[in-house]
């Protein structure tokens, strides 16, 4: 394990190819886990190179890289000519995503430390930071569920990977182009840009709604709750080794912190991919569209006393929003992104709106009808109900034709 401190977050965002699957390679032996590491190490110094040049000499575009730097890597680093192209695009493209974010004020005004101390240096590669592989670098034996990979130290043949079945059905029938070879944790990982087809959208028999919270990280309409309990226990020991790592300012606390942070994530995000399948099997199940809230404005939306704000992880809803709308996507399942204001202190029964419907945070009782239901089952009605409202505007053109 190397130097965990120097991730570059922008980096890695931009690894993140949306249409993609992981695959785990269990690689046993170590011939092979010394050779990926030595290639990822070669590659990641090459681009350190690379992008130092690029700063210095102010040559960012890929073509005019290429023409200052192909030969000398290619030799001087003994890549073979697909990885030396590789690395200098890689190069190319995290200046390409740094210069967004800089126009997009991600970094901060012009002249703020943050920004001048990105613009100041050339971006950094750890040394094990992922690396794009093409067809001639990477060739994938389905049937035997091995891939054969160049390294610096050869071509490596019969590596195994592991996958569940319905990832093997899609990576045989839908791989598309580069994978990155990925070292995280420990692990080896490929993850293979899958060019997957769309699947015509079915017209809905009515709308499920989905109400995203903090107790409960999912309610349905239909009443099912999922509770954030686990999650927020998990994160809450994180939080805790956090406060006193963080007091140690050591190389390997940084490294230990790095690793959880990331593990944390993984938690998350297996929990997230969970309650995405689920309701997307439900709604798949009975014929019905997902509504959900337009996540947009959640940080703004959102407002807890301090204890609970430090559990808010924004990019959590956004994520399990993200796995249902690509999981809907594949299963031609309609969705409905709905505004969602009120939706917590609107009576899902008679509309009317008043703060005092919600005397606390799990209980709505309507101050005009006397309906009554816990608060996010209410606010998942009021999700379904604009869910159905939102088809019906986008879609009566397809009924006047
Ligand atoms: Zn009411």
């Amino acid at each position: 394990m190397e130097d965990w401190a120097e991730i570059r977050r922008l980096h890695r965002a931009e690894q993140m190819p949306i249409k993609a699957i992981a695959r785990y390679l269990g690689i046993s032996k170590n011939t092979v886990k010394r050779a990926l590491a030595a290639t990822l190490r070669v590659c990641n110094d090459a681009a350190m190179w690379v992008s130092a040049l690029a700063h210095e000499q102010r040559v960012f575009r890929n073509y005019d890289l290429r023409k200052h730097v192909y030969r000398q890597i290619k030799d001087g680093y003994g890549l073979a000519a697909q990885a030396a192209q590789h690395v200098i695009k890689k190069v190319a493209d995290a200046y390409t995503t740094l210069k967004s974010n800089i126009r997009a004020g991600n970094l901060g005004a012009e002249g703020s430390r943050r920004r001048t101390r990105a613009e100041d240096k050339p971006i950094v590669f750890r040394p094990q930071a992922a690396q794009p592989f093409d067809g001639r670098c990477l060739s994938w034996q389905m049937d035997a569920q091995t891939v054969s990979i160049w390294t610096v130290t050869g071509r490596m043949q019969n590596v195994a990977f592991t996958a569940s079945a319905d990832q093997l059905t899609t990576l045989a029938a839908y791989r598309k182009g580069e994978s990155d070879l990925v070292h995280r944790d420990g692990m080896w990982f490929l993850i293979a840009t899958c060019d997957l087809p769309d699947v015509p959208v079915r017209t809905p028999d009515g709308f499920v709604g989905v109400d995203l919270g903090i107790a409960n990280i999912a309610t349905t309409s239909d009443g099912v709750r999922r509770s954030g309990k686990g999650l927020n226990a998990v994160r809450h020991r994180h939080r805790e080794l956090r406060r006193r790592l963080q007091v140690k300012k050591t190389k390997s606390a940084r490294r230990l912190l790095k690793r959880r942070r990331r593990k944390e994530a993984r938690f998350a995000a297996n929990i997230n991919h969970t309650i995405a399948k689920c309701i997307v099997t439900e709604a798949a199940r009975t014929g019905q569209g997902i509504a959900l809230e337009d996540l947009s404005g959640i940080r703004g939306r959102v407002r807890l006393r301090k204890p609970q704000r430090v559990t808010l992880h924004s990019w959590s809803f956004h994520q399990l929003g993200g796995f249902i709308a690509y999981k809907a996507a594949r299963a031609g399942i309609a969705l409905v992104q709905v505004d969602p204001a009120y939706t917590s202190q609107q009576c899902s029964l008679c509309g009317h709106v008043d703060k005092k419907n919600r005397p606390d945070q799990e209980t709505f009782a309507c101050t005009l009808c006397g309906f009554a239901e816990h608060a996010d089952v209410n606010a998942a009605r009021n999700i379904a109900s604009r869910g159905v409202a939102g088809w019906a505007v986008s879609h009566a053109a397809d009924d006047a034709a």
